[in-house]
């Protein structure tokens, strides 16, 4: 959202030490970051509020922000994945620029670097700084030890470099299987961090890539990957999320080797060293974010595909109408701290509505519709009425009126309750924009529910005033039956009936969903939405904000989502 001041939380510790670095120099004049997706499913909320760091800050300091796709983990990537996540970091607004490997700028497959990895591997072992181990998974785990008490070496800890050389080549040539072999780092069995007892630099997978095929069947670990990928794209800060902390003294363990190799980038005369931070994730109370549990509730059907207006996903969202500048305003809002919290998805929706209040044209739909008809009323009128009171650019447009309507059951009662202000026998009410009725009948079907409602109008009060000046407190929203239209309308609420569904664990999630999640139903909306363009948005008048479906809407047979409803108690601090 444009030019709001800027916040304290704007200034957080990030932009600090980058600022900090820049002005020292040492980042060789561009500030370089990087976005790390793995491609193994869609981008959710909290990916999106790591975009909003990674690109915001290389925005904010007119440098460059790269998509790395980290495709080191050869299970479950795939090209669907990869296509997905570039498209809502630009439905996001975000582009990445700066150095790339292939035809398109800033855009790097953490895989086209394998060679190198495996020769910087390679260059490790010869230094004696990696030896290829065999421990068991179970006595790996009784070698390693815990905080309190120093580890034990690998009986391959002192082996030769020719030999863990040799080995290391059969473990790539496909000689052994997996968990056979790995590839360590030799560094210290005794330190208080658990990654640094000699982690796994290397181990073997025999599943293959879903670009490079069977070309290998040994695979980089995060640990060792990330620094690389960062120190060799010339990224010169690299902010994660807060459980990569105690990793860090490996990140840079790493980057002092690739330094002794000369393997850093030069920018400017600059060798630029990597350098990394780490802020707290986002959570989101009433969803569930791990990429396994999305894929799992849409793998065993719970909703209708990753892009469902119910999931937390970048494109859920999209699909259920939220705008991009809402998302981003909402990440601005939680800001940037090193305390883990969880935000009020109340705080997102809010977001939604100030944005859409701005934007979104405003129309008539009626989602539980009955009948009234206008027994003293002949042919058409119509009705002049503004898109969006807020902008007058968006202009006006007309709604035939005519004798049938349809106006929401709510908005009629039998016997009124106390305040309610809208139509009942004997009372009036204005038709938004139209005219004032007066209830002088109604039908009941067999169920005895209310089919038909008779009124006459007041021929004197077009426009929506009576001509004597009484009052008529309640206005209500209604659709012409002659010219009105058929839509499915789609009430999503929150997925989940706990705010923590995952107090239980990731086995527990599914009983606290909502059964009551989706609900459709047939409204009749006004004629100018026949024909409303997929992801199209709108203020429904009195109900809430939906948009025009991206997959299902038709012109003629519109489908549309709520997006949220019009109001919330809720007013951010
Ligand atoms: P998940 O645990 O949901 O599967 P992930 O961390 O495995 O996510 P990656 O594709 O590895 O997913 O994440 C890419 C980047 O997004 C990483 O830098 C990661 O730290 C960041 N990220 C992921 N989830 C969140 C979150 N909830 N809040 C902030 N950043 C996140
Ligand atoms: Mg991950």
């Amino acid at each position: 959202m444009a030019d709001k001041p800027e916040s304290d939380t704007s200034r957080h510790f990030l932009r600090q030490w980058i600022e900090a670095d820049h002005a020292a120099g040492l980042t060789g004049g561009e500030v370089v970051t990087r976005f790390p997706p793995e491609p193994n499913g869609y981008i959710h909320i909290g990916h999106a509020k790591a975009i909003c760091v990674d690109f915001g800050m290389a925005e904010l300091f007119g440098g460059s922000c790269h998509l790395r796709l980290d495709d080191t983990n050869p299970a479950k990537e795939t090209d669907e994945y990869a296509e997905n996540i570039k498209n809502d970091i630009r439905w996001l607004g975000f582009r990445w620029s700066g150095a790339g490997d292939g035809a398109e700028p800033g855009f790097w497959n953490a895989s086209n670097m394998f060679d190198r990895m495996y020769e910087i591997a390679e260059n490790l072992i010869r230094a004696g700084q990696a030896y290829c181990c065999n421990l068991t998974q179970e006595e790996w785990k009784e070698y390693r030890g815990v905080p309190e008490r120093p580890g034990r070496p690998s009986p391959s800890r002192d082996t030769d470099p020719e030999r863990n050389l040799r080995i290391f080549h059969e473990m790539r040539d496909g000689k052994y299987a997996d968990g056979e072999w790995c590839l360590r780092a030799k560094i210290d069995m005794s330190s208080p961090n658990i990654h640094f007892r000699d982690p796994v630099l290397y181990r073997i997978r025999h599943v293959p890539h879903y670009h490079l095929g069977d070309k290998w069947c040994v695979y980089p670990m995060y640990d060792f990957a990330h620094p690389i990928e960062d120190a060799l794209e010339g990224v010169t800060h690299s902010m994660c999320t807060l459980e990569f902390e105690v990793h860090r003294p490996l990140y840079d363990w790493v980057v002092d080797r690739l330094d002794e190799m000369g393997m850093l980038v030069v920018r400017n005369g600059v060798k630029i060293r990597p350098r990394q931070r780490e802020f707290a994730r986002l959570n989101l109370t009433y969803t569930v974010m791990s990429k396994r549990l999305l894929l799992q509730l849409v793998s065993e059907g719970r909703v209708s595909g990753w892009d469902d207006p119910r999931m937390p996903t970048v494109c859920g969202m999209r699909r259920r109408g939220f705008t991009p500048g809402a998302v981003r305003e909402f990440c601005d809002r939680v800001g940037v701290s090193k305390v883990e919290s969880t935000s009020d998805p109340v705080l997102l929706e809010w977001c939604v509505r100030e944005d859409l209040n701005r934007t979104a044209h405003r129309r008539m739909a009626v989602l539980d519709p009955v009948k009234l008809v206008i027994e003293n009323f002949d042919g058409v009128r119509e009705v002049e009425t503004p898109n969006n009171p807020l902008d007058e650019s968006a202009g006006v447009r007309r709604i035939p009126f005519s004798r049938e309507i349809w106006i929401d059951r709510a908005d009629f009662q039998e016997n009124p309750e106390k305040k309610f202000f809208r139509l009942g026998p004997d009372r009036e009410v204005r038709l938004r924009g139209a005219c004032i009725v007066k209830c002088i009948g109604y039908e009941k079907d067999a169920e005895g529910r209310v089919s038909l409602i008779r009124c006459t109008w007041d021929e004197g009060s077009w426009g929506g005033n009576a001509p004597d000046g009484r009052k008529v407190k309640g206005t209500i929203h209604w659709v012409d039956a002659a010219t009105g239209v058929k839509a499915e309308v789609r009430l999503y609420d929150r997925l989940f009936l706990d705010p923590d569904p995952m107090k239980d664990g990731p086995d527990g999630f599914l009983k606290y969903l909502n059964p009551d999640s989706l609900k459709a139903v047939a409204a009749y909306v006004e004629p100018a939405l026949a024909d409303a363009r997929g992801g199209e948005r709108f203020q429904f008048e009195r109900t809430g904000y939906f948009v025009a479906d991206e997959k299902d809407s038709r012109p003629g047979v519109p489908v549309f989502n709520r997006t949220v409803t019009l109001k919330d108690s809720y007013k951010p601090a």
